[in-house]
C-alpha cells in the first residue's frame, strides 16, 4: 500500500552493496545468478520481524517425460528430490504449471517426435505436495490440455486440476469456473505481511474463462483495464501484491515490448514484484520503479533438449509490510528430462 500502515519502520536510505539477504536459512542454495544485476531495493532495517521469504519457480510441465517418468517409477516426487528442501523451506513457495492435472486422458507419450498435449495424471500433486507448493499458477496456454480429449474438453481438464490442487491444500492462481473466480486473487498473510497474488496469460486465447465458461485469467490490451483494476483492488488488502505473467515468446531471451509495456503499467499500478514466464529461456530480471520484474524464469521441470531451456532460475523475494525487500535469482539446471538441480 502506498500510505505506511502499523508501527512506524525505519528505512534504509543508502542502496544495498549486494543482494544476499540478511539470512540465509540452512536449506537454501547460496548460489547467486551472476546474469543479474545487483538489486538496490529499499530495506527495512529494523523491523521486529524477519522478512517473509518466497521462491518462485519456472514452467512444470507435467506430462511427457515426466508423467512417464513417474509412472515408470510409480514416483511422483521424482523431479523435487534435489529442491524440495530448499522450496520447502521458503515461508511460501509459488509454481507455474504448464499443463493440466487430469485422468480424462493418459498423457502424451515421452518420444521424440513430441506432442504439444501436457495434460499429467492427477497424482503429480503427490511430487508438487513433496515440493512443499503453497501455490500453482494456472494462467497458462496448457492448463486446458485434455490429451487424447483436445485442448479444452468442457474444461474438466481444468476442473480436475482445480479439484486436486485444492484437495491438497494448494492455492490455485489464474484459473477457475468462471472469468471472475479465474480473476480472484489468493491473498496469503505470514507474519503479519499480507501477500497477494494474481495471474494471467496472455498466451493461449482459448484458454481464457468467460461469465459463464471455465478458463484463464486474460492478458491481452482489451484486458489490461481489468489486470490493472484487480492489481489496484488487491493493493487495497494486502501489502504486497505479486503478478504472475505467462507472456512473451517461446524460446527468445529478451523481453518483447509488448512485455516491458505492460510490466510497466502493472508497477505502475501496484504491483510489487512481477514474475514471468512462457518463454522456456530465461528472461531477464529487472527493479523497475518501485517493483521488481523477472520476464521469464525458463523451466523448472520440463523434458525440452536444446541447452537454453535446461538452465532455469528460481526467483527467491523478501517481503516487510513496506515491500520487497531484497531478491536473488538461484540458477537451476534439469536433469533427465524432468529434475532441477542447484547450479
Ligand atoms: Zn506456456
Amino acid at each position: 500500500m502506498a500510505v505506511q500502515a502499523g508501527p512506524p519502520v525505519v528505512l534504509a536510505i543508502t542502496p544495498e552493496p549486494s543482494s544476499t539477504p540478511r539470512s540465509t536459512p540452512d536449506a537454501a542454495p547460496t548460489r547467486v545468478a551472476t546474469s543479474t544485476a545487483a538489486p538496490t531495493p529499499t530495506r527495512a532495517i529494523e523491523s521486529e520481524v524477519e522478512p517473509v521469504r518466497v521462491l518462485f519457480t519456472g514452467d512444470i510441465n507435467p506430462g511427457r517425460c515426466p508423467a512417464a517418468l513417474a509412472l515408470a517409477a510409480d514416483d511422483f516426487t521424482l523431479p523435487y528430490r534435489d529442491v524440495a528442501d530448499a522450496l520447502r523451506a521458503a515461508d511460501l513457495a509459488v509454481g507455474s504449471l504448464d499443463g493440466a492435472l487430469s485422468d480424462v486422458s493418459p498423457p502424451a507419450a515421452c518420444a521424440p517426435e513430441r506432442e504439444y498435449n501436457l495434460i499429467g495424471p492427477t497424482r503429480t500433486v503427490e511430487g508438487l505436495t513433496f515440493a512443499g507448493f503453497d501455490v500453482i499458477n494456472l494462467a497458462t496456454n496448457h492448463a486446458q490440455d485434455c490429451g487424447r480429449q483436445g485442448f479444452v474438453c468442457d474444461g474438466r481438464a481444468l476442473a480436475d486440476t482445480l479439484r486436486v490442487l485444492r484437495a491438497a491444500g494448494i492455492a490455485p492462481v489464474g484459473a477457475g469456473a468462471t472469468l471472475s473466480a479465474a480473476r480472484q486473487p489468493v491473498v496469503l498473510e505470514r507474519r503479519g505481511v499480507r501477500i497477494a497474488l494474481l495471474a494471467v496469460t496472455a498466451v493461449g486465447e482459448f484458454t481464457w474463462a468467460a461469465a459463464d465458461a471455465a478458463g484463464t485469467a486474460p492478458l491481452s490490451d482489451a484486458a489490461l483495464r481489468d489486470v490493472l483494476a484487480d492489481i489496484e483492488a488487491a493493493r487495497h488488502t494486502a501489502d504486497v501484491v505479486i503478478v504472475l505473467a505467462h507472456w512473451g515468446s517461446e524460446y527468445v531471451d529478451t523481453p518483447s515490448a509488448e512485455q516491458r509495456r505492460w510490466a510497466e503499467r502493472m508497477i505502475a499500478a501496484g504491483a510489487t514484484v512481477i514474475v514471468g514466464n512462457h518463454p522456456h529461456v530465461v528472461q531477464p530480471v529487472e527493479p523497475l520503479g518501485d517493483g521488481l520484474v523477472a520476464y521469464a524464469l525458463g523451466n523448472f521441470v520440463f523434458d525440452q533438449d536444446p541447452a537454453a531451456t535446461r538452465q532455469g532460475l528460481v526467483l527467491e523475494a523478501t517481503f516487510t509490510t513496506t515491500g520487497l525487500s531484497s531478491w536473488r535469482a538461484l540458477p537451476i539446471e534439469i536433469v533427465d528430462l524432468q529434475r532441477p538441480e542447484w547450479r
